[in-house]
């Protein structure tokens, strides 16, 4: 029990209940990252139950589709309210499974919130559209409606918000979803179903399946079944590919917001110390492990070495910790494999000339199994050059490379370089240069000397094979909406 949130024997959730046992009979872990041990169990739950989910949500669909906007926006607000009233006990849930410190959880938790709070009031205004017709005989008009049963699948970086900003926008139209949230961090999504129950939602609307040895089964069923109309999907473009192709057969509407490898380009006539505080907090926030986080450092070579020794000294006087100590500023990674791979990034750099200005190597030098909790120390790397890993690769780490550029088209050409384009950032004074990049750039999102970019009145999404389809703002409705043109004959 987390104060007012009693979450008695983790669980799936159908039907407005938890389900405690799998039918598997099997459990699984879920892991406390700042320490590497074991917090709750939860059923691993496989095919059958993502089905009885499916079923439970085709038979809520035609009631909670028929319900008018305002009805599904008096509950949408309602759960905003709970989440709010909650907020602390949220967020104490999502640095327990996560590993994020308290302040920024419980940012999460706010910035999550909005999603109801904006879905709840554009819940009202899925306008349509009525055509001027070409012949006297005619009227044409256009309608939206729900697309039916989303399949809704999330990863642990941001447990909570990833599925306040999906299921904010498919029940707002009147989808019902069944969900699979990332086997790392399930019980914050347990914990909003709750609220959610709490906020007057119909039993069926909403369905978690938690599971971790039955993942793939899982996405594949939700993927190919004939009872499911979309997939929403958050994570590795890797596991988006799959998704994709399973859906193929029965031709779903995808929406996905894969991976992104971010470049953040510093011009020589940008503000120095505004670029370094945004970068950080770009690059730093949840420890690395954002989508749209920076991960290719672009200086103009004139302003290198100040850059860098900037970034050094604030990134030096980083708190790494667990998220519940007051004095910590930054958290551990989700597990230990992920602090692996962050470490063969930097050691990659480094043989090959890379230099560290501050990390670059775990504190104390010793094994990973006498080591407690998932922690990689805040590293920034100078020196870097094209070939290396953290060039090319999503780090998902606390890693900044600075690497260096001369003219504005290396720049560009650069920050192109990649198969993915999420999010890009540059800082320049110019005001016909910001217009210039911004618009080059391949990318779904650009901040122009700024990098706090999220927000739920914005559009969020990537181009390239960083997915397809926005969330978040007027666009989000699209992914769970579809047309409908009526002709009519007169
Ligand atoms: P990450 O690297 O962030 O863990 P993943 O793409 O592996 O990214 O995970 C995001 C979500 O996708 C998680 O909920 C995970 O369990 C799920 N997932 C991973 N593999 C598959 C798969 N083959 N089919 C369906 N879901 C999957």
């Amino acid at each position: 029990t987390i104060g007012n949130l009693e979450l008695k024997d983790p669980a799936g959730f159908l039907n407005n209940k938890f389900v405690t046992n799998a039918r598997s009979g099997q459990r699984f872990s879920i892991f406390d990252p700042a320490r590497g041990s074991e917090i709750a169990t939860c059923p691993d739950m496989n095919v059958e139950e993502v089905e009885e989910a499916i079923q439970a949500a085709k038979k809520a669909l035609p009631e909670w589709g028929q319900k008018t906007a305002r009805e599904r926006s008096v509950i949408l607000r309602k759960w905003y309210e709970l989440m709010l009233e909650n907020e602390m006990d949220l967020a104490k849930i999502l640095t327990w499974e996560n590993g994020k410190p308290l302040a920024e959880a419980l940012g999460e938790i706010r910035y999550g919130a909005q999603f109801f709070e904006w879905f709840a009031e554009e819940a009202k205004r899925l306008y349509g559209e009525i055509i001027p017709s070409p012949a006297q005989n005619q009227r044409m008009i256009v309608i939206r409606q729900p697309l039916g049963v989303v399949g809704v699948i999330t990863p642990w970086n941001f447990p909570s918000a990833m599925l306040t900003r999906k299921f904010g926008a498919a029940l707002a139209v009147g989808c019902t979803v069944v969900t699979k949230p990332a086997a790392e961090t399930p019980l914050s999504c347990l914990a909003l179903c709750e609220l959610g129950r709490r906020a007057g939602l119909p039993e069926g609307v909403i369905g978690v399946v938690t599971t971790h040895a039955h993942t793939k089964a899982v996405g594949k069923h939700l993927c190919e079944s004939r009872d499911v109309s979309g997939i929403s999907f958050t994570g590795s473009t890797a596991v988006g590919k799959i998704l994709l192709k399973q859906s193929a057969d029965t031709v779903k509407k995808m929406s996905l917001e894969l991976g992104g490898n971010a470049p953040f380009i510093v011009f020589e006539d940008a503000d120095i110390d505004k670029a370094v505080d945004a970068a950080i907090l770009s690059k730093f926030r949840n420890s690395g492990q954002t989508c749209i986080s920076v991960n290719r450092l672009y200086v103009h070579s004139s302003i290198k070495d100040e850059f860098g020794e900037r970034m050094r000294a604030k990134v030096a006087k980083f708190n790494m910790g667990s998220g519940f100590d007051k004095g910590t500023t930054h958290g551990p990674l989700i597990t230990e494999a992920a602090v692996q791979k962050v470490h063969l990034h930097v050691e990659d750099a480094l043989k090959q000339g890379a230099k560290a200005l501050v990390g670059g190597d775990f504190d104390d030098k010793d094994s990973a199994a006498s080591r407690i909790g998932y922690f990689y120390p805040p590293t920034v790397l100078t020196d870097m050059k094209n070939h290396m890993r953290i060039a090319n690769e999503e780090t998902f780490g606390p890693v900044a490379g600075i690497f260096t550029f001369e003219t504005e088209e290396e720049a560009i050409e650069l920050a192109n370089s990649t198969r993915m384009g999420l999010a890009g950032y540059f800082f320049s004074k110019d005001m016909s240069r910001c217009w210039r990049v911004a618009e080059k750039m391949q990318v779904g999102m650009v901040g122009v000397n700024n990098s706090a970019i999220s927000s739920e009145v914005a559009p969020f999404g990537g181009v390239k094979e960083s997915g397809l389809g926005r969330e978040g703002a007027r666009q989000g409705l699209e992914e769970y909406t579809q047309y409908k043109y009526i002709n009519m004959g007169i």
